[in-house]
């Protein structure tokens, strides 16, 4: 689920699970306290009110914890994640500098990864903008640039096999429908 989120938006996003982590974890400590004090006391100095909690409310504080540290785990490892993918999005930039086409394979070799990742990210690096004109040749498994376009620019009116909408393509490059916007697999 995460690879779908936008390269842009990395930075917003892991600040903000950071800030739920952070906020979660303070409350399930607390809730952790009441339960085994098993009271809770307010007010300030010789003003104090002491709640005793029963055993049905011990027991809710407890289940209340437990699920505030699931949550501040889960958006913890989140954050982590994230931030480790904007880190190997940093990476592709020096490989696909100046090169008017790569091939994946290529790209996934220098990398270290494996080619349908590098697919995934290279696509998410376009769909955000964070790379811009490159497109990526599904086909011929190359990441172009877009100046590059095949010469002879041949159109096509084809059903989309998602919407069963028509829509019109060029052939050579990647398509998407114009009503659901989903992937025009290449036909070629
Ligand atoms: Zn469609």
């Amino acid at each position: 689920m995460l690879e779908k989120i936008h390269v842009k938006h990395h930075k917003k996003i892991t600040i903000g699970l950071i800030y739920l982590a952070s906020f979660t974890a303070l409350c399930a400590f607390l809730a952790f306290i009441y339960f085994f004090e098993g009271k809770s006391t307010s007010g300030i100095l010789w003003w104090k009110e002491t709640t005793t909690f029963g055993l049905g409310q011990r027991l809710a504080i407890l289940f209340l914890a437990i699920a505030l540290t699931l949550v501040a785990i889960v958006s913890l490892f989140a954050a982590i994640k994230l931030s480790l993918m904007s880190g190997r999005f940093n990476k592709y930039l020096p490989v696909i500098k100046g090169c008017d086409q790569i091939a994946i394979q290529q790209i996934a070799a220098m990398m270290n990864h494996a080619p349908h990742q590098v697919v995934s990210d290279l696509q998410n690096m376009i769909d955000s903008g964070y790379i811009k004109g490159y497109y990526i040749n599904y086909q011929r498994q190359m990441l172009v640039e877009r100046g590059d376009l095949p010469r002879n620019i041949e159109k096509k009116v084809v059903k989309c096999p998602t919407c069963g909408g028509n829509t019109q393509i060029t052939i050579g490059i990647v398509n998407y429908c114009k009503y659901c916007k989903c992937l025009i697999p290449d036909e070629r």
